[in-house]
């Protein structure tokens, strides 16, 4: 009976540890460190045949959202850039660009680049309002969290979250990224404000100052994330394959041997 306990704790032990190991699946790097990016990859969302969101006949002006991209995008390459960052972007001009080709840029840059993708809103639901932030890894929790704090403060957006969800461009960059939606074109208010340049200058000059506070702080203050499994956004997606190869590296080779020497020291 004793012996039967002893078995069951120690299987315990096993799972507890696997579990704890696993978690951190798709995280590698769950904390950025401050001053660990020097370059910025700047994405403005869409682009060419791919008009993105847009504003509708009703609202007070009509806006496309890759032409607000880009504009914002420049606006923010120039502030980043005076602050002394390297800056990329995925694209200058009308162009459309696979969303797999844009990770791709963000990969061959590799560590010491941050990912920041600009995007405006648009649903069938005029009055959702307010700017959004999306991350998925969990190193892209403080960058995420400070530009929208950023935006909300000095552009005077609603606050409308600092969203994790799997997509394309926030799950498989191997880099910090995040996705900003930086207004709703469907909304009358929100509509008003991104049509003014004024306003996307502001928009632009905020979204520098969460990077900079990022690179100045790192994660700092930033409350860690939960780790959670969302679904696939599309069926290409690498989450699979890449679930595999990090068992097969972290699970099997680290954590089950870890866990026997614990389990057998029980
Ligand atoms: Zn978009």
């Amino acid at each position: 009976m004793f012996t039967r306990f002893r078995d069951a704790r120690r299987l315990l032990g096993i799972f507890v540890l696997g579990l704890a190991a696993c978690s951190e699946i798709g995280t590698p790097n769950p904390r950025l460190a401050r001053g660990n990016f020097s370059t910025i990859l700047i994405d403005p969302g869409h682009g060419g045949k791919d008009n993105g969101g847009t504003s509708g006949s009703r609202m007070p002006n009509a806006l496309r959202e890759k032409d607000l991209t880009l504009d914002t995008a420049r606006r923010l390459q120039i502030r980043v850039q005076k602050a002394g960052f390297r800056v990329a972007m995925t694209r200058n001009d009308d162009r459309f660009i696979e969303l797999d080709d844009r990770v791709a840029m963000a990969n061959r840059r590799g560590a010491g680049t941050i990912l920041v993708s600009i995007h405006y809103n648009a649903t069938g639901n005029p009055s959702a309002h307010g700017v959004e932030t999306y991350f998925w890894r969990a190193d892209s929790h403080g960058l995420a969290t400070r530009i929208e704090r950023a935006v909300v403060s000095e552009a005077g957006q609603a606050y409308g979250g600092v969203i994790r969800r799997r997509l394309r461009l926030t799950r498989n960059p191997e880099i910090p990224c995040v996705l900003v939606e930086c207004a709703y074109l469907t909304n009358p208010d929100d509509n008003r404000r991104a049509a003014s340049p004024a306003f996307r200058e502001r928009v632009a000059a905020a979204i520098a100052d969460g990077i900079k506070e990022e690179y100045r702080l790192g994660d700092a203050g930033i409350p860690s994330v939960p780790e959670l499994h969302a679904p696939l956004s599309k069926a290409s997606d690498r989450y699979a394959e890449g679930w595999l190869k990090q068992i097969k590296n972290r699970c099997i080779c680290g954590v089950f041997p870890l866990a026997a020497v614990v389990a057998l020291s029980l």
